[in-house]
């Protein structure tokens, strides 16, 4: 079913609500004036609109910070610590992780189970539970929970499709499950998708508008966030650079084609290649580290080059303007990001008169399980939660 396409006033008193919130909450904005300007609404409208929010208790006015009105006392807008709050929760390879946040994205309570070594469905549902259990211990000002996973998911079923490397789990309704247990809205979404969303909206994206997520760990994902919006199909499915080939002839890779990106540089892959070449059994990161070790200079340059391949053909298509390095990346040296920057903008096609960039995600780890929850405000933002008729 295609989505509908009609919007009626009410909506877009909510997303006008809702974009407001968003402005103060990720400190785009502090006051009316700036309000006024970023909305393009007039300066009663954002009145009338920052009355109603300070009525509900959703922001506060305070007499300090900063102010770009010398003379006048400096009241600035802020998010009130009474505030609805957000859930998120990510499933990764290893682990199972959760977080309360404020609509800032500051960490309140943090709870992180590790699989060890089996896990099935149920198993799985049950560390879930478990996590949110505790998190939600005595919080009855929840608005949202937001779950993101390894690929593939889908975002419009809820579900968990069935991860590559994953102890054969498929199929599990994330969002039925969690809905009917805490009776609360919850969304679902590709755990790199979501990191996407933070870094655009509270981390280094932050003033982009076309934003690459490249997230490198046991498996390689990325977000796609396309003229400030998130990319997604009809179906709710995310992109999968992961797959795409960076050599024809390459090796068999799981899904039917030869050559993915993700049959390279995952990082199991090129860390096996440094601890064979070099006789140690270092993690990636004390490698990443390295210096003056040709070696392993030369297989992180070499994985490198194989991400930017990728990289640079997604470009190609979408003229996204900055890369967002996620997973185990942030751990890359600098001279790595810099390499990878280097060859995409040698090789893109398309100029359009300034470089392509590449930073490191600035929630570094954190990236994947405050882009659940980041996912869980962007509903907010969006107007779909909090603002009744
Ligand atoms: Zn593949």
């Amino acid at each position: 079913m295609p989505s509908k396409a009609g919007r009626n006033r009410s909506d877009y008193k909510k997303s006008n609500r809702g974009q407001v919130l968003r402005l103060i909450a990720t400190g785009e904005c502090w006051n009316r004036t700036q309000l006024t300007n970023a909305m393009g609404l007039t300066k009663m409208a954002i009145s009338r609109i920052v009355a109603e929010m300070l009525e509900a208790g959703l922001v506060i006015e305070q007499e300090t910070g900063p102010t770009d009105e010398p003379g006048r006392t400096p009241i600035t807008l802020a998010i009130s610590p009474s505030a609805p709050r957000v859930v998120g929760i990510v499933i990764q390879r290893e682990y199972c992780e959760g977080v309360l946040c404020d609509l800032q994205m500051n960490i309140l309570k943090k709870e992180t189970i590790y699989y060890g070594e089996g896990l099935d469905d149920q198993q799985l549902v049950n560390h879930m539970f478990r996590i949110l259990d505790t998190i939600l211990y005595g919080e009855d000002n929840v608005a949202a929970i937001g779950a993101s996973s390894i690929g593939p998911v889908s975002s419009s079923t809820g579900m968990i499709l069935k991860p590559s490397y994953f102890f054969g789990i498929s199929n599990v309704p994330v969002v039925k499950l969690l809905q009917e247990r805490y009776q609360l809205p919850v969304y679902l979404d590709h755990d790199n998708q979501c990191a996407a969303i933070c870094e655009f909206m509270y981390g280094n994206g932050r003033g982009f508008r076309d934003i690459l997520l490249v997230g490198v760990g046991s498996g390689i994902g990325c977000g796609i966030i396309s003229n400030g919006k998130r990319y997604r199909n009809e179906r709710g499915l995310p992109p999968e650079i992961g797959h795409v080939s960076i050599d024809i002839n390459g090796r068999q890779c799981y899904c039917g084609g030869r050559g993915c990106l993700e049959t390279y540089a995952r990082t199991p892959e090129v860390l096996k290649k440094l601890q064979y070449h070099t006789g140690k059994l270092l993690s990636f990161k004390t490698y990443c580290k390295m210096e003056g070790e040709p070696a392993v200079e030369c297989i992180l340059k070499d994985m490198v080059t194989q991400l930017a391949a990728a990289v640079v053909s997604v470009v190609n298509i979408l003229n996204s303007e900055l890369i967002v390095l996620g997973g185990d990346a942030v751990d890359w040296d600098e001279r790595y990001v810099e390499l990878m920057e280097r060859i995409i903008n040698e090789r893109r096609f398309v100029e359009w008169g300034t470089p392509v960039i590449v930073r490191k995600a600035m929630y570094q780890q954190d990236a994947m399980v405050l882009g659940a929850a980041s996912n869980a405000c962007l509903q907010i933002f969006e107007g779909k939660l909090l603002f009744d008729d």
